[in-house]
């Protein structure tokens, strides 16, 4: 298992990111409340009533990158989420796979992984 020291700084890296990925998504999104793991992309509110067509479409462009951008955050947030929980119940480090240890150097590299180099998507 990787040792206390290291855990320690690499929840420390974890818990910055996490911070800085929660401002980010709430900037350009919303939690459900329904499912805390699941954020929507906003943009503002829209006023259907006074817009035309070309409005419309614009902003629905832009609320479909915004999507993309939030999906993206969004699933990092929460494997660091789940990286912590993992800290916490002693099973981090271990692939969620197989069970076998993730080498340090992956974990380095991004502390959040979730199985070893095999088992990596
Ligand atoms: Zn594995």
């Amino acid at each position: 298992m990787v040792d206390s020291r290291t855990i320690k700084k690499l929840e420390e890296r974890l818990t910055q990111e996490k911070a800085i990925l929660e401002i980010e998504l709430s900037d350009i999104g919303k939690v459900d409340q329904s499912n805390p793991r699941n954020w929507e992309g906003t943009n503002g509110d829209y006023e259907t009533g006074t817009a035309d067509a070309a409005i419309l479409a614009d902003r629905f462009e832009e609320k479909t990158t915004n999507s993309g951008i939030v999906t993206e955050l969004e699933e990092r947030f929460n494997n660091i989420k789940d990286a912590l929980v993992r800290i916490k119940k002693d099973t981090y480090g271990k692939c969620n796979e197989c069970g076998e240890k993730i080498p340090l150097e992956r974990l380095e590299a991004n502390p959040a992984a979730a199985t070893c180099v095999a088992h990596a998507d």
